[in-house]
């Protein structure tokens, strides 16, 4: 019988211990302390181990006063203490002592039963750290939380859900969620179908404008029991500063758009523009990101403003300028442009960004004033213009250039014979010759009827005549006929000065004059010919 019993003990996860009389020696120990404590058998048989001394010495001392206990009762059941195991660990036991009477023996017998709660006690207290933080978090939280029932009922708030409404827990405890001074009586509605929804198992997610002022993005969620809803969960967060600034970002964005700008990477290439610079372009956003800004560059740019935009950008300055773009359809438009390097933090050049004034306008009526509404070339006015700026380039800096008059022979007998109209086309076709033939730096005008001058900076002496007759030829290679001219077809004279000498003892009026009396020569010498006028 009693084996049976200690069979029954050896397997069991408690510890039976029989002590010593009145001491902490082991008289009988069930197998299963090496299990438990990793000692064998015979280790705390033995007479020198004493089970007081693997008892923690923190615990020992309460372990110690309960024990006292025994002396007034036969049973007690003492606090959770720790015992150190052989392999050096700390296990967490729980154990019940107990005092009986031996009647063969006539003994007092102290017996112990131990289990291990380890286990128990690590749960406990990782429950207790975890609600800590729960407890933490929900206090804390920059968000406002409110614990509902399935129905709507407000069971809890934390801290900065009721700072929000200015209200203490208990003065909103139990009522429905939708009646609480959170929402405004326009949000009633909205939220008690909120919940309903939530309490049948779905996550709400909204956002919400409150008292015309204040915006919270809402999240209901529902807590589950097995299958069912017991608990909402509702969490507020204040959107407004959010809102606001994604308000003023548009706002931003809207006066941004209507302005013309563009930002260039480094290469030129770009990167963003703006709505209203598309519309003048008559692009759309995604032709021009990506692409190379001169593909709106037009061709009557010179060459040297390019170069000086970018020798100035490179150098981190801003540059500004007036330069003439072409849409996608190919008009041209001016705008005048403010370019501005954009850097990283090292200072590094990293894009470009490029404010437009559109001058289109203004440039069209400034070009109409110096243009020849016949020939499209310019006129009298910008000729003087422009006479005035070689005249005193030359005298500030030595800049030399040529003066070239230019009249068509027997003109009057073309038109008398061949009618005005024609005539005009005449005049339109000699003006386009003459400038096709020169470069984009040179001036071409008609400065009268059938009379045009030439303007162009030169630095050889020579070329003037070389340039003059290339474009007598190119007049004559035109073949148009006239029968009335000596030489079958229509032919032009041309005077020419070179104003290459100092000191300039000659205004303006007496330099024209030498170019007319040029002309002048260049007609009686038989016209279709270049004669120059030579300084004496
Ligand atoms: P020359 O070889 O000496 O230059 O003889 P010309 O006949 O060309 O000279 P003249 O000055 O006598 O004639 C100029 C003519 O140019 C007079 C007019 O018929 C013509 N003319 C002037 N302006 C215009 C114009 O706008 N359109 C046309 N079709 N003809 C014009
Ligand atoms: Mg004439
Ligand atoms: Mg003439």
């Amino acid at each position: 019988m009693q084996n049976r019993y200690l069979e029954y003990f050896n397997e069991s996860p408690s510890l039976f211990i029989k002590f010593k009389s009145n001491s902490n020696k082991i008289e009988y120990i069930t197998n299963n302390v090496t299990t438990l404590l990793d000692y064998t058998l015979d280790e705390v048989l033995d007479s020198s181990f004493s089970f007081e001394n693997i008892i923690h010495k923190g615990d020992y001392k309460v372990i110690k006063k309960e024990l006292e206990e025994l002396n007034s009762s036969n049973e007690i059941e003492l606090s959770p203490y720790r015992v150190l195991t052989k392999n050096s660990n700390y296990i967490w036991v729980k154990e019940i002592r107990k005092k009986f009477y031996d009647n063969k023996t006539n003994e007092n017998h102290i017996c112990s039963y131990i289990s291990n709660i380890t286990k128990e006690i690590n749960l406990k207290k990782n429950l207790f750290y975890t609600n800590k933080i729960i407890k933490t978090v929900y206090d804390n939280s920059v968000h406002l939380i409110a614990l509902l029932k399935p129905n709507g009922t407000l069971i809890k708030a934390n801290k900065t859900a009721l700072e929000f409404i200015n209200k203490d827990e208990k003065e909103i405890i139990n009522k429905k969620f939708w009646d609480t001074n959170w929402w405004d009586e326009s949000q009633k509605q909205i939220i008690k179908k909120d919940i309903k929804k939530a309490s049948k198992g779905n996550l709400v997610h909204s956002e919400k404008k409150v008292f015309d002022e204040y915006y919270i993005e809402l999240t209901i969620k529902p807590v589950y029991d097995e299958n069912r809803v017991i608990y909402l969960v509702c969490e507020g967060k204040d959107i407004t500063q959010a809102k606001k600034k994604e308000k003023r970002i548009n706002h931003y964005n809207e006066i941004i758009n209507k302005q013309l700008i563009s930002i260039t990477n480094k290469e030129g290439v770009i990167k963003e523009c703006s709505d209203a610079f598309c519309e003048l372009t008559g692009y759309d956003k995604n032709e021009l990101v990506g692409k190379k800004h001169n593909i709106l560059k037009h061709s009557n740019n010179s060459d040297e403003k390019y170069k000086d935009l970018w020798e100035t950008i490179t150098l981190n300055k801003t540059w500004k300028g007036k330069l003439k773009n072409k849409t996608k359809d190919g008009r041209a438009f001016w705008v005048e442009n403010i370019i501005t390097p954009n850097c990283d933090e090292n200072g590094n050049i990293e894009s470009y960004t490029a404010i437009y004034n559109n001058i289109t306008r203004n440039k069209k009526i400034k070009e109409k004033l110096i243009t020849d509404e016949l020939t499209n070339i310019y006129n009298r006015r910008y000729f003087n213009k422009i006479f005035k700026k070689y005249y005193k380039r030359f005298q500030k800096y030595d800049e030399n250039f040529v003066l070239m008059i230019i009249d068509i022979d027997y003109f009057k007998q073309y038109n008398d014979n061949y009618g005005h109209l024609k005539g005009d086309e005449v005049l339109k076709d000699v003006a386009q010759t003459l400038k096709l033939n020169l470069r984009k730096c040179d001036y071409v005008f008609r400065i009268g009827g059938e009379e045009f001058a030439i303007l162009i900076s030169i630095n050889k002496h020579n070329v003037s005549k070389i340039i003059a007759n290339k474009l007598k030829e190119a007049i004559y290679n035109l073949n148009i006929t006239h029968e009335f001219s000596f030489y079958k077809r229509l032919t032009i004279s041309i005077g020419v000065k070179q104003v290459n000498k100092k000191p300039l003892l000659k205004n303006k009026i007496e330099i024209f004059n030498d170019a007319d009396k040029a002309l002048y020569k260049a007609k009686q010498n038989g016209r279709n010919r270049v004669f120059t006028f030579l300084d004496t």
